[in-house]
């Protein structure tokens, strides 16, 4: 048994907690022991004073976040073995330790029993990411688990929460904590990327997209692409290596624009398929004249961050859905996204079916997708499920 300081939980409501959902509302405590401070390690107890977790505290409306249901110290043993088991998962379903892709995720917070933390390897580098202000006061105990566990697998583990955490300290927030290499070419399915690890977006790529831009890869031979938000340009590449006639990429971002740019160049140096164009998606789908495209990706970033912003999400999604419709070709293949985790694989669906509607065309469902192995989702915790597409073919 642990000695960390109580929070005990108001009458029946231990329930989801018995059930291994990983977090404790904020109304459903009913005291505290005194000198609580945010991001430390408490010990969760029932009404009745009986063991329930043991977890990270924080002010807000997730107001623990469990890291064991044992009773157990929060030490370089438990980091390790979470690492370990981390790792032995991707290990055991080929994801690790692959020659032709050395860019996986290796924690995805609950999905790997970590709440608050995301790693994401890029060849010899992690980039870890705290999502609590637990996880940030444990950083270098959990980098130096990290290290040890993954061995002569990476070198170089670098720290980037400065746009997760509900606060800003001084300059803690970003930094090598160990090693501090440069080189930032990583390898997802033999196709090489720049992660820009210092600035770029979540950890420098979405490696939650691999598994489809390789589907894309499929659609791709003699295609004339669009790929909406193009961000790094991941989907770009792998219709150009798919056969694809033309690529153009999009994204608001000039900056986005120019990694797309530089990451073509490194994999088709000289490649006269590709354009990029720094625009707003709206606008540039407003403009462009019907059949131009064959195979169109829609990836925009996640319109609802919370469930407030809900409806005005699902508003935009079918929005932007709507003119993908008016303009795909006959027989088109439209790709289309939400990374929004407030917004529900039926939810999304529906924004995507009025969008279709609207247009009055033929649209069949070809694939239903999600996020990839690497980003499980634990089973008692179905908040995990974030990343939803569908594959559509539109006549
Ligand atoms: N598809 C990308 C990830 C997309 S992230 C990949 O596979 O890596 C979302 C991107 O949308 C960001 O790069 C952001 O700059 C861009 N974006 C946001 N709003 C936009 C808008 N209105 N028009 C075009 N791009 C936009």
């Amino acid at each position: 048994m642990n000695n960390y300081k109580q929070i005990r939980l108001r009458k029946g409501k231990d329930e989801s907690l018995r059930r291994f959902h990983p977090w404790v509302f904020s109304g459903a405590i009913q005291s505290m022991d005194e000198g609580i401070e945010e991001g430390d390690v408490v010990r969760v107890v029932t009404f009745s004073g009986d063991f329930i977790a043991v977890g990270h505290y924080q002010q807000g409306s997730i107001a623990v976040r469990v890291l064991t249901f044992s009773d157990v110290l929060i030490d370089d043993d438990f980091w390790s073995s979470r690492f370990r088991s981390a790792l032995q998962m991707r290990l055991d379903i080929g994801i690790a330790d692959n020659l032709q892709n050395n860019t996986y995720r290796l924690v995805h917070g609950e999905g790997d029993h970590l709440p608050g933390l995301i790693v994401d390897v890029y060849g010899k580098t992690a980039v870890m990411q705290a999502h609590s202000i637990g996880m940030h006061l444990c950083r270098k105990q959990i980098a130096k688990a990290l290290a040890g566990v993954m061995g002569s697998r990476i070198a170089n583990i670098y720290y980037k929460s400065e746009t997760t955490l509900p606060f800003m300290t001084a300059d803690d927030m970003s930094g090598f904590l160990v090693g501090g290499s440069e080189d930032n070419i990583a390898t997802e399915n033999g196709l090489k990327f720049r992660v820009d690890w210092l600035r770029g977006q979540k950890t420098g790529f979405f490696v939650d997209q691999r598994e489809n831009r390789s589907l894309l890869e499929h659609y791709s031979k003699g295609k004339r692409v669009l790929n909406m938000f193009c961000y790094t340009g991941g989907f770009s590449f792998y219709a150009m290596r798919g056969g694809a006639q033309f690529v153009h990429s999009v994204d608001s971002s000039g900056k986005a624009v120019k990694l797309t740019e530089r990451n073509v160049e490194l994999n088709y140096p000289g490649d006269e398929r590709h354009k990029a164009f720094a625009e707003d998606a709206f606008d540039f789908l407003d403009k462009v004249e019907r059949d131009t495209y064959d195979l169109i990706i829609l990836d925009p970033p996640a319109f609802a961050k919370h469930k407030s912003a809900l409806k005005n999400a699902l508003i935009g999604y079918r929005k932007l859905n709507a003119k993908a419709f008016a303009k795909i070709k006959s027989g088109g293949v439209l790709f289309t996204f939400s990374c929004s985790q407030a917004v529900s694989k039926e939810q999304f669906r529906l924004a995507v079916f009025s969008a279709a509607a609207q247009s009055r065309r033929k649209v069949r469902i070809l694939h239903q997708l999600t996020q990839p192995a690497d980003h499980p989702i634990n089973i008692y915790h179905p908040e995990g499920e974030y990343l939803k597409g569908l594959v559509l073919y539109v006549e």
